[in-house]
Formats: structure tokens, C-alpha cells, sequence
């Protein structure tokens, strides 16, 4: 039975979902025996929460509930128990609601654990329990504030910024304002209240940021911050209300880790390469980020968002990457930053198709446009001199997704159109 995806169990939130939430606790309480949970605003989440923590104490496992709050601030407080499980669906859809689990570095369960987790909920190897073992459960309130302590550590200075920080009615409707306040920021907070009923799309993406962008303009702010649900992610927004692209984001923030080792992913712009930094990519997918800088790293990144900063845990930590764009900003206007900084024309598409399509047209692809190398760690990269061009199947949906950078305009142009029309002729 396979229930996990890249990024956890994600499901619409209905009685079936409440019921796997208490399978997948009573499987979790039987690996671990001291495990933090929390969750975000979603309306199913205090359902599923119960349901989770109803498994985890009934198998004899001890249980703290950390109550409402971002998945980097549980990833933070794992460190403290054996593991970690958060119920959200991240950037999905407020009817959606899902399961997140974290060991104590943070980063999520591997391959190897959601098997056993799967096992157990599918019956493999059942879960036993005895009466006398139940525990009763525990409030843990005090999540927050230690990561907000931990992040605060780092930025001794008073930061002195007017700030806009956009909620989207997610886990960071408190942490975020009073993070910021605390490090001596003026915060404006949109849609800062825990509905779990996101006003616009809560995927930190430009086309939903138009009220922070706005907002920004009108108040003069240095700064915007957006999350996505569960505020593993930030995007920012500059002093011009300009949303500043995932790319230019990585580049931002690897500047200020004071590492000259980065991980990034296969899609991510060679504007991080051109800038001086020895970088290790990885298949797309931020789990994949966080396991290679098991092996070291100052600084990791996926640019829709995830930001990993190793000192504090292998979870992306949206909380702890607005306290360092702030910080950023309290030194350089962003807008000229942003502008500085190395940047080529990229264009990132989808068509139509599975694995199989893009493995009948390798070979085409591979000689018609004659890359000096190729790689096949996450679908095809093909690497050329002037740039790259990526054809990787969806690990979602039936669609074939295509990256293509150059250093000219036409260049790019002509490896993404080149690649289309090799692929569909190859069908
Ligand atoms: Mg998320």
C-alpha cells in the first residue's frame, strides 16, 4: 500500500482520511515512543490531530501536542522526542489535509520508514496494544517560543524595518509578526488569523501575491513575506513590490549563509553556479535537498520556496528564512539586490505525457540538439554550453515537465521548442 508522496500523505479531508491519520498513529507509536505532533489551521486539523494522537497513545506511546503552528517549528521541537508528525496538506487547497512525519534532524521519514509505516497500516505486521500501556497525552506549549529563541540567536541586531507579512490564514498567522517584531521590524499582517479558510490560493507563487505586493507599494514597506500553508516555505516581495523569483531567492540567501556549499535541485538557474558557489543538485523535490545535506552544506534550497538552513534542522524552515531575508534587507535595498544579480532568460513549461514518452524520445533529443553532457538523476538534463534544458515526467500528474535556460533569449527558446516538438514527434 503506498501512501506517501514526495512530500507526505496528502488526501481531500473526509472520514477516510481521519481514519488513516489514526492507523498511521497507531503505526507510529509502535516504531517511536515519545512523539510531538502539531498542525496547522486547516478546519479538518483538530479531527486529525486526535485521530493521530488516539493512535500514538494507544499503542503505550508517549504523546506532547504542540497545538497550532508552522511544520519548522515541529521539525524544531523534534529534536526533543523521537519524532515528529504534522497534520497539513502544505500549499494545497484548504479541503485538503494531510500527514507530514519528521525524525529529530528534521528532515522527513525516508523511503525506508514509510514502508514500515505502510506495512503496519496495510495490515503487514498489525498493530498490538494493551490497555494498561495507554497513555493520557500532554499539552506542549512552548514549541513556538523555542524556535523563535533559536532563530533570534542569529540576529543579535535590531533589524529596524517596515515589513508586510501575508498569513494566508496559515500555521504562520503568529510566529512570523512576532518573530519579526521581536527582532525590532514594523509588521503590517495580512489575513493574520487561523480560519484555515486561506483567502487566495496559499501557494506562495506571484500570481496569488497580489494584495502583499500591493500592500508593500502602498505602505512603503522595505519588505513582503508570503508562507504557504504549513510555512515551510517563504517567498518575498521587494521594497519595489516586485515578487522576487525562486531563483534570484536561492542566490539571496546562499549570499548571506557565509557557505560557499550549496544543494540545490536539478531545475533550479546556473546563476547559482556563475556566482562563485560549489553546488550539488539533486533530483526536484525538497526531501531530496534536506538528505544531501545529511552529507554536509552550509546552505540548501528549492526555488519554489523550501529553504534549508542545517544549523537549525533539515526541515524547510519558512520562519527562520524571513528572520534572514529581513535581515538582508535591514542592510541592502532589495530591489537593487535583486537587479545585481546575475540572471538568464528561462522558460519552465509542461506538455502532455508520461515516463515512457520521455523515454522514447532520448535518443532523438540527444541527437538532434548534441548536449556536451547529460544526466538522468530526475527525468533528462541535457547540459550545452550556453545552458541546460530539463524534460522530466510529473511525479503528479500526467505531464511532462520542461526547463530550458540559456544564456540568449533565442537559445532558451530554441531548446524548450526543440524538445516539444522531438517529444510529441516521438510519441
Ligand atoms: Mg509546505
Amino acid at each position: 500500500m503506498q501512501l506517501f508522496g514526495t512530500s507526505g500523505i496528502r488526501r481531500l479531508a473526509d472520514s477516510n482520511l481521519v481514519e488513516l491519520a489514526l492507523q498511521v498513529g497507531l503505526a507510529v507509536g509502535t516504531m517511536y515512543d515519545n512523539v510531538v505532533v502539531g498542525r496547522d489551521t486547516r478546519t479538518s486539523g483538530p479531527a486529525l490531530l486526535h485521530a493521530a494522537t488516539s493512535g500514538l497513545l494507544t499503542t503505550g506511546a508517549r504523546c506532547k501536542d504542540a497545538g497550532v503552528l508552522p511544520t519548522p517549528s515541529v521539525a524544531y521541537a523534534a529534536r526533543e522526542f523521537q519524532t515528529g508528525i504534522v497534520i497539513t496538506a502544505s500549499h494545497n487547497p484548504p479541503q485538503y489535509n494531510g500527514i507530514k512525519l519528521l525524525n529529530p534532524d528534521g528532515s522527513a521519514f525516508s523511503p525506508d520508514q514509510q514502508k514500515q509505516v505502510e506495512d503496519m497500516v496495510g495490515g503487514v505486521n498489525p498493530v498490538s496494544s494493551q490497555w494498561d500501556r495507554m497513555q493520557p497525552g500532554e499539552s506542549y506549549n512552548i514549541a513556538i517560543e523555542k524556535h523563535v529563541e533559536r532563530i533570534k540567536q542569529d540576529f543579535p541586531d535590531n533589524l529596524r524595518l517596515k515589513v508586510v507579512v501575508d498569513c494566508g490564514c496559515g500555521a504562520a498567522y503568529y510566529i512570523t509578526p512576532y518573530l519579526l517584531r521581536s527582532l525590532g521590524c514594523s509588521v503590517i499582517t495580512l489575513n493574520g488569523y487561523p480560519s484555515g479558510i486561506f483567502p487566495h490560493d496559499i501557494e506562495p507563487i506571484e500570481a496569488n501575491l497580489d494584495e502583499l505586493m500591493q500592500a508593500v507599494r502602498d505602505s512603503g514597506a522595505a519588505l513582503g513575506i508570503a508562507h504557504d500553508g504549513d510555512a515551510d516555505r517563504m517567498m518575498a516581495v521587494d521594497d519595489k513590490g516586485r515578487f522576487i523569483p525562486g531563483d534570484k531567492m536561492l542566490a539571496i540567501l546562499a549570499r548571506d549563509s557565509g557557505s560557499k556549499d550549496i544543494v540545490t535541485t536539478l531545475d533550479a538557474s546556473l546563476n547559482i553556479e556563475e556566482m562563485g558557489f560549489k553546488v550539488r543538485r539533486t533530483p526536484v523535490g525538497d526531501p531530496y535537498v534536506s538528505e544531501e545535506l545529511k552529507k554536509g552544506g552550509g546552505f540548501g534550497g528549492e526555488t519554489s520556496g523550501a529553504w534549508v538552513f542545517p544549523q537549525i534542522s533539515l526541515c524547510p524552515d519558512g520562519i527562520y528564512a524571513a528572520a534572514r531575508i529581513a535581515s538582508i534587507a535591514s542592510r541592502e535595498q532589495l530591489s537593487v539586490l535583486v537587479d545585481s544579480l546575475p540572471s538568464y532568460p528561462l522558460l519552465r513549461g509542461s506538455i502532455l505525457g508520461d515516463r515512457a514518452n520521455v523515454e522514447k524520445a532520448k535518443d532523438r533529443l540527444m541527437a538532434r540538439l548534441k548536449p556536451v553532457s547529460m544526466d538522468t538523476l530526475d527525468g533528462l538534463k541535457l547540459n550545452f554550453k550556453d545552458g541546460w534544458l530539463l524534460v522530466r515526467p510529473s511525479g503528479t500528474e500526467p505531464k511532462i515537465r520542461i526547463t530550458a535556460e540559456a544564456r540568449s533569449e533565442a537559445a532558451a527558446r530554441k531548446y524548450y521548442e526543440s524538445s516539444v516538438k522531438i517529444i510529441e514527434g516521438a510519441r
